[in-house]
This record gives structure tokens, C-alpha cells and sequence, in this order.
């Protein structure tokens, strides 16, 4: 996935960079050698899609982008980059939202960049059904994947509106979570075993689908996160789920983020398993009207809540009872899972937002306890209203996490960073994360020291350094 629209954003203007750094052209031979000669691309309208993020905050430049298909092409890309001194920038689906995914700007270093790129490394294995799981290459996406799964009666536990792109790599590099997390957690849960391609191109392979394995340190759970810093990921072994037999999905208006948060519970309590979990603002449904999206309950409220609920007996009726016993809900629509209208509603956010702002969105995907959800919320929907730094926000989330979406539209960009501490000043305030389930990427370097102690960060820098000493693999993410 590109950025929204190619055409609007300037992202086929990206800089190529002065003249390359010496020494690349002996190095992009090498690499033509071993992913062929259309593998590796130099012309800067090739490479412009690779170079510009999601969100269109973010532009970098590189010296080529290679498109290895197998394994054992990485290793040797990765092998001639160490032995070249070039940094790699590693890209799946180029669906991240934190900049992390695309190359920095051309910074003054003397060494090359390539962004290396997973979209060849696109096979997906034989589905087990027995151990229910599944090993697939790093650049398959959440869509092919889930798929597959589906042909064996199962699905894929992790899920986004960005499936047809996100990708396997990706996934497990974010540690993303998704609109499936509240029932089956993250993407590092999702994970039996993994592949992939240390900074001086050795192969660790962790494939086993044991489920008990306790052989010192997890790796696979090390590299969930990483952001491409630690190793290259090249197969993953997923853990697949027996999908609900019925569920049915049901969208709430509610008078208040406190009566979303009681109808989980109640959910609960009453014996139903919450399979996911939304909220959303007046403001975001009705701009996802405008893009088309249908509308989904007569009457409007100022909050909606988006429920999957699962269990046994008559899911329909009970949920119907679960609304009518609510307190502050105003109306309410319910349709049979999969209800993809419904979801489209939740799911057209991203991009309508993205459409909307007349600078490119700032997004900070924070977390806080559930209990202080709603004053929370109530805070963060004031960022930028009546601000000395102006801009509109629209808030949305997987409200069953505690995790808020926080998007702040038509942000001039010398006033990014002020309206970013502002909201990180009420999530720190309430006890929460700058980083729900996007990671850190470039966008959040600066602000790591809110959400992770000294010991803590100089341990991580440890890590770093022991994998990949020279800084080699996706230089400026996650430790600027
Ligand atoms: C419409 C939309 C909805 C979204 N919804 C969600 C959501 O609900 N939950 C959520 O968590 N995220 C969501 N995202 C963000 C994004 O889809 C996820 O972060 C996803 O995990 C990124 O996958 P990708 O393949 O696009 O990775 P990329 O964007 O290409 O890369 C992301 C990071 O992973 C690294 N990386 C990628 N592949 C590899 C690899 N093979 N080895 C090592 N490192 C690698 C990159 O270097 C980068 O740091 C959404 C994005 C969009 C556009």
C-alpha cells in the first residue's frame, strides 16, 4: 500500500540524493548477481512508491531497492551489504504508520542505503490442521494468509484494515495488534516459530511447532517489535484460530465512552466473548459518510460502539437484550458476522482521514488503562480546540485495549512536534503508552524516554549493538 493518493501528495518528487556515495556501484553489481537485474532498481519514478510512507509525513532516499525472493537470497544481500558497509532499510507492505518502514532523509552519511523489499517473498505453506498452523514467507500479506487459513476452516488471529497489504514481516516487526487483539492478543502471540536473517547474513531458524519449547532465550518473541532493527524476517510459523461457529456484529450510538466501556463488560458478565471491540466519534462517521461509507444507525450519537460478539445459544437475541439493558444507548443496528458493511464504517477511517487534512496526518496510536478511558478520551478530543497550535482531531480506537487512535488533521508541519507533547503529556498523565501497537518507527524517537526507563532503553541499546554492532540495519528507527 502507497501513499493515499500518489498524485496529491508530491511522493513522485522525491529526492534521489546527491551523487551516490563511492563504492555503491561495486556493491549494486554484486547485488544484481544475486536477485537478477530487474530486482534492483535505481530509477528514481521506480523507487518513489518505496520512499514515501503511508502517511506522506515521511520521504527518504536510498541508493536502490531490491527485491530478493527467497532466503537465501536475503542472507547473500545482507552478506554483500556487511561486507560493503551499505545500510538496509527493511520494507513489507509499506502500511506502517510511524515512518519506520522507508529509508531517512539523504542524513550526510558517506555509507549507502538500499531498502530492501519483501513484496517477491510471497509463499504461503500447506495449512496444518492438526497443530493449526501455518508458515509463510515475510512479504505474504495478513489477506493471503488469512485465506489460506480460511480454505482449512481456520483464520488468522491477527486482522487490520490494512490486510490486503500489511504483511507477514510487518506484522511481527510492529508487533501489530488489530481489531482481533482483544480475543487473540498481538502478533507476538500469533507466533510459533520464525526465520530470519541476522545484520552479517547467518540464517536463525526457530521452526518448530511445538508448543512447548523452553530452550533459553525466545527468540521469535525478541525479534516480534523490532522494527527491522535487530534481523531481517524472512518466514514466519503462525499459530491459526477456530473462528466462532456464530457471532453477530453490532454498532451502538451511546451518549458516553463510559456506556461503550459498560457494554463490554456486561458483555462479559453475561457470558458472551467479546471478539472485537470499537469506538468511534460523531466526527469520524461522519466523515467516513462523506467518502461513501454508509451511515450505521438511523440515529446519530456522539460516540459509537463497534461489538463482535461470539458464545453459544441465540447470540442475536442475547446481544439485542445486552443493548436494551445499556445505559446512554440512543439506537442501534445489528447484522450477522462478518456484517462487512458494518466493519467498513469502523475500517474507512484511515484512509478518509488521510483524505481529509490539508497537511499529512499526525497519528499517535496511544494506550491507557481501561479505566481511565473515558476521561482519557475526553482530553485528548481537546487537542488543538482552542489550542494555541489549531488543528481538528478525530479519535477513534480498539476501545477493549484501551487504545485510542489519536489523529490531529490539518497540523501545520512546524507544529507537529507541540501537538504531539501535548497528547503525550495526558497519555503519560493517565498512566498510558506513546505506542499502543504502530511501534516507535522515526516518528516517536524522541519521546521513547516516556515510555521505557534509562536501564531499560541502555538495555535495549545492548541488544541492539550485540545483533548488529555497525548499525547497519534500519539506521534512525526505534534509537534515532
Ligand atoms: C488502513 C490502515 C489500518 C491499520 N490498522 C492497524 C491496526 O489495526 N493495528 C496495527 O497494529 N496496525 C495497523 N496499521 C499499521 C500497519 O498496517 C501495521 O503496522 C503493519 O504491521 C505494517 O505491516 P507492513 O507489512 O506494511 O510493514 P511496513 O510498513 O513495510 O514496515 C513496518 C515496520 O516493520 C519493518 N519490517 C517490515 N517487514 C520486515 C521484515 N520482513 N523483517 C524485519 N522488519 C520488517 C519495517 O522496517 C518497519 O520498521 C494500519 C495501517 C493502515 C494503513
Amino acid at each position: 500500500m502507497r501513499s493515499p493518493d500518489p498524485e496529491d501528495s508530491d511522493s513522485r518528487r522525491v529526492d534521489p540524493g546527491p551523487t551516490p556515495p563511492a563504492g555503491i556501484d561495486d556493491a549494486l553489481t554484486a547485488l544484481r548477481q544475486i536477485v537478477g537485474e530487474t530486482n534492483v532498481l535505481t530509477d528514481p519514478d521506480a523507487m518513489a512508491g518505496f520512499l514515501t510512507d503511508w502517511t506522506g509525513r515521511y520521504r527518504g532516499a536510498a541508493d536502490a531497492v531490491v527485491r530478493p525472493r527467497t532466503t537465501d537470497e536475503v542472507s547473500r544481500v545482507v552478506a554483500e551489504c556487511a561486507r560493503s558497509g551499505v545500510r538496509i532499510c527493511v520494507q513489507g507492505g509499506n502500511t506502517g504508520l510511524v515512518g519506520g518502514s522507508v529509508p531517512p532523509a539523504r542524513d550526510g552519511s558517506t555509507n549507502a542505503l538500499i531498502v530492501l523489499s519483501t513484496v517477491r517473498m510471497t509463499d504461503i505453506g500447506d495449512v496444518d490442521t492438526v497443530g493449526r498452523c501455518v508458515g509463510a514467507q515475510a512479504g505474504a500479506t495478513v489477506g493471503a494468509i488469512d485465506d489460506r487459513a480460511g480454505r482449512s476452516g481456520l483464520a488468522f488471529g491477527i486482522d487490520l484494515a490494512s490486510r490486503a497489504s500489511a504483511t507477514a514481516g510487518g506484522v511481527v516487526s510492529t508487533n501489530a495488534g488489530g481489531t482481533r487483539m482483544i480475543r487473540r492478543g498481538n502478533a507476538r502471540s500469533q507466533i510459533l516459530g520464525i526465520e530470519a536473517v541476522l545484520a552479517d547474513g547467518s540464517v536463525l531458524r526457530r521452526w518448530t511447532s511445538l508448543v512447548k519449547d523452553n530452550v533459553g532465550y525466545d527468540l521469535p518473541s525478541l525479534l516480534a517489535g523490532s522494527e527491522g532493527t535487530l534481523a531481517v524476517i524472512t518466514r514466519v510459523l503462525f499459530t491459526l484460530v477456530a473462528p466462532p461457529a456464530v457471532a453477530t456484529v453490532a454498532v451502538a450510538a451511546v451518549e458516553r465512552v463510559e456506556n461503550a466501556v459498560e457494554l463490554l463488560g456486561a458483555a462479559s458478565s453475561a457470558g458472551l466473548t467479546v471478539e472485537a471491540a470499537e469506538l468511534m466519534t460523531e466526527a469520524g462517521v461522519a466523515l467516513v459518510a462523506d467518502h461513501g461509507h454508509r451511515r450505521p444507525t438511523t440515529a446519530p450519537g456522539p460516540f459509537y460502539v463497534l461489538v463482535e460478539l461470539s458464545g453459544t445459544g441465540d447470540i442475536e437475541s442475547a446481544t439485542t437484550e445486552l443493548l436494551g439493558a445499556t445505559d446512554g444507548v440512543i439506537d442501534a443496528v445489528l447484522e450477522p458476522a462478518p456484517a462487512r458493511a458494518l466493519w467498513a464504517g469502523r475500517e474507512g477511517h484511515t484512509e478518509a482521514i488521510a483524505r481529509s487534512s490539508s497537511t499529512p496526518v499526525v497519528k499517535l496510536d496511544i494506550s491507557v488503562p481501561i479505566r481511565a478511558l473515558p476521561e482519557a478520551f475526553a482530553e485528548l478530543s481537546r487537542v488543538g480546540v482552542d489550542d494555541r497550535f489549531p488543528c481538528r482531531p478525530i479519535l477513534f480506537g480498539h476501545i477493549g485495549d484501551g487504545n485510542i487512535h489519536v489523529n490531529l488533521l490539518d497540523v501545520p508541519p512546524e507544529h507537529a512536534t507541540e501537538v504531539t507533547e501535548s497528547v503525550f503529556g495526558i497519555v503519560t498523565a493517565n498512566g498510558g503508552s506513546i505506542s499502543a501497537e504502530h511501534g516507535i518507527g522515526r516518528a516517536k524517537v524522541a519521546w521513547t524516554h516516556l515510555g521505557r526507563d534509562a536501564t531499560d532503553l541502555a538495555t535495549m541499546r545492548t541488544i541492539k549493538a550485540a545483533l548488529d554492532p555497525r548499525g547497519l540495519l534500519n539506521p534512525g528507527v526505534l534509537f534515532g
